[in-house]
């Protein structure tokens, strides 16, 4: 533990394995002042910025111009440096009034995420203007992506609707159709973004917000790491980079594993960004392959992460 922590104090970047493999770590953000703090650590980019934490308090939707003035100092912090935009992701936990959403049984089965672009398309067409203004106004290009994907018609219509905008698109796996169709998704866009904490949720059909369900919305769950590999194998298989910026990318044993997945980019809070990083260079990507096999290979999350730990202290 000593020698794990004065390695992360020292550690300043770029994200690689101890063979120099590179697996980029990033940050998440969710507004101009978390990025600037984010910038103060030894993060590449930002991985994913959450834009509707920016505006949970507001009962109308923002104008163009303040949208950009707020995505504009995200892209700012990170000047010349990657960043990604994650669209409106509303709905279930984090309603936005100004989506109008209707009363839902099941939110979280409801209209979130892409899904409100159904029912109101200028949302979504007033955020990717607010985005390409801010990026022509800092001179700097970010990437875009939608959360909730789960077809590949709504990810060839937010590719579209991103390319339309000279911007770069690419859709988060948080549904398990997604990952299981993630092929067919990357024949629209650019990247693919796992979000591990939905992901987690949609899986194992359990509520991310119950602490009687922690068991069940534990990412070290095999189902879940399957599916985790079916999406970095289409990203190989495409040539197009898989990241992951749910909670799990902040744990650094399974940061190793979501390496040896081929997962190409981790995303997490600033405040794990070190520790994450300093963990994947102490470990080869050997180590990181052996270590997801390992896990894959278990029954539940317990015997996954010491079957991966076992793995990685094994030289
Ligand atoms: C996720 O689901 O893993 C994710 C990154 O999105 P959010 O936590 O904002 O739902
Ligand atoms: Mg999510």
């Amino acid at each position: 533990a000593r020698e794990e922590s004065r390695r992360s104090t020292s550690w300043t970047g770029p994200g690689r394995t101890s063979d120099g493999i590179p697996v980029a770590v990033l940050a998440n953000v969710q507004d101009g002042a978390g990025a600037r703090a984010a910038r103060d650590t030894a993060a590449e980019g930002v991985g994913l910025f959450r834009t509707e934490l920016c505006f949970l308090d507001r009962d109308f939707e923002p104008s163009v111009q303040e949208q950009a003035d707020i995505y504009g100092e995200v892209l700012e912090a990170f000047a010349g440096r990657k960043v990604v935009i994650r669209t409106l992701d509303a709905g279930s936990d984090k309603p936005l009034r100004f989506a109008h959403h209707q009363d839902e049984p099941n939110p979280a089965l409801g209209v979130r995420g892409i899904r409100i672009a159904a029912r109101n398309a200028g949302i979504l067409e007033r955020q990717l203007d607010a985005i390409a203004l801010a990026a022509e106004h800092v001179g700097h290009r970010p990437l875009v992506m939608a959360p909730m994907i789960s077809t590949a018609a709504e990810a060839a219509s937010f590719g579209d609707a991103v390319r339309a905008h000279e911007l770069v698109p690419g859709v988060m796996i948080e549904v398990p159709a997604a990952a299981l169709q993630a092929d067919r998704l990357l024949r629209h866009v650019d990247f693919l973004s796992v979000g591990t904490n939905d992901l987690t949720q949609y899986t194992m059909a359990a509520d991310r917000m119950s602490s009687e369900l922690a068991s069940l919305t534990d990412p070290w769950q095999p189902a879940v790491l399957s599916l985790v590999a079916t999406a970095a194998a289409a990203g190989r298989r495409a040539g197009k980079p898989v990241g992951v910026c749910g909670e799990a990318a902040a744990d650094p044993v399974l940061a190793c594993v979501l390496a040896g997945l081929g997962i190409t980019s981790l995303s997490c809070a600033g405040a794990a960004v070190a520790r994450v990083g300093a963990k994947l260079g102490s470990v080869t990507m050997g180590a990181c392959a052996r270590a997801a096999d390992a896990a894959l290979a278990t029954d539940s999350p317990v015997a996954a992460r010491a079957a991966a730990l076992g793995a990685l202290e094994t030289p």
